[in-house]
């Protein structure tokens, strides 16, 4: 590992001071469990690392008065998963159990896990997010790869777990800097973004941006997570979906639903939540969301299963969300 300063600063203006400008030279530690890994193996070198879980602002978890849920960035999985406040939002609990790893519970925080970079096996072997401009992935093993948003050179898939159930649940970022007062309240669907040069990272933060915390709108409606995994144990999913829903006189009026590890972006699904809407929710009804959800799917070479596990996990995430769970896999 490159030899690197650190600093552990107490409040969120001496962590602005800290950041550098230039993306590369400066990165944000909480857990460190993802961070680690690649500065490690060499993958990110920083010349300065910001150790922010001593920061007091960024461990708290509140109720605000318009009934938001503020909880702040370094508040780690295994608190948020047995707080009361998460009761209303069993969408971030199925996906916090899907973790299925108390030490990560313990040891990774929200906004980590949220900004976790891709597990595209090109880029932790050194060969850039983008992999040869979309190259390697597209002649290569791309079994794990994208089958939405891959047109353009990322073939990546967004990795963290809690994303898609954020973006079904319409939750904000705050997220301060540059400047000593920069405040700025971003949806988390609008966190994410596809590169399309390696300058570019997969989230919109500047290098010397932070995320303090994640605003969580009240939840009126239903909402869960459903994720199709290759085996029990602490993996990423292969496909997952959340679905967030407004039921009125037994129809969705309203719904939110978001694919997970199927682009390089938490994927927002028009087509399902139009399927959906103005329907009851039943086996007929969730799987007609599924097949439209995959309408325009582009699998590559490799990966054209997920297209079927991701009209599954829509469909259940649907399901699961109105309290029809039956079975799975
Ligand atoms: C061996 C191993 C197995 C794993 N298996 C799984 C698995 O099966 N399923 C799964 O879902 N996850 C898995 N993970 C991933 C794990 O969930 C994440 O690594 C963890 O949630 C990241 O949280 P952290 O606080 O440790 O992040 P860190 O490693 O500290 O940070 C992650 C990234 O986010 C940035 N960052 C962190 N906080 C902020 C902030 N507030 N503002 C701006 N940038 C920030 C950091 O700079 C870094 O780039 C695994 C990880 C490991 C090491």
């Amino acid at each position: 590992m490159k030899n690197f300063e650190y600093a552990a600063p107490r409040s969120e203006a001496e962590v602005l001071t800290l950041l550098h400008s230039r993306s590369g030279h400066t990165e944000i530690l909480a857990g460190g469990t993802d961070l680690v890994g690649l500065m490690q193996a060499n993958i990110v070198r920083p010349e300065r690392v910001v150790n922010i879980l001593e920061v007091p602002s960024l461990q708290t978890i509140e109720q605000l008065d318009n009934g938001v849920l503020a909880v702040g960035s370094t508040v780690t999985l295994d608190v948020l998963l047995d707080h009361p406040y998460l009761t209303p939002y069993p969408a971030l609990r199925q996906a916090i159990e899907g973790i299925a790893s108390m030490q990560l519970q313990c040891q990774g925080t929200l906004g980590g896990e949220v900004l976790q970079r891709p597990q595209c096996w090109f880029f932790r072997s050194g060969r850039g997010l983008l992999a040869g401009g979309g190259k390697l992935p597209t002649e290569g093993d791309n079994r794990f790869h994208a089958i939405f948003g891959n047109h353009g050179p990322a073939k990546f898939v967004s990795t963290s777990r809690l994303a898609p159930a954020l973006v079904a649940l319409n939750a904000q970022v705050r997220v301060i800097g540059p400047g000593e007062t920069d405040e700025n309240f971003v949806s988390v669907e609008s966190l994410f973004r596809t590169p399309r040069h390696e300058a570019e990272r997969e989230h919109t933060l500047l290098p010397n941006q932070l995320l303090t915390h994640l605003m969580i709108p009240a939840a009126t409606g239903f909402n869960a997570t459903y994720e199709v995994r290759h085996g029990a144990g602490p993996d990423y999913p292969l496909a997952s979906a959340a679905a967030a829903l407004e039921i009125e006189g037994g129809v969705v009026r309203e719904a939110r639903i978001v694919l997970g590890h199927v682009a390089p972006t938490p994927w927002l699904s028009h087509e399902a939540a139009a399927a959906i809407v103005g329907q009851p929710v039943n086996e007929e009804t969730g799987a007609a969301a599924g097949a439209a959800a995959i309408v325009s799917a582009s699998p590559l070479s490799n990966n054209d299963y997920k297209v079927q596990l991701a009209q599954v996990a829509v469909k259940r995430a649907i399901l699961r969300a109105a309290g029809q769970e039956t079975g799975g896999f």
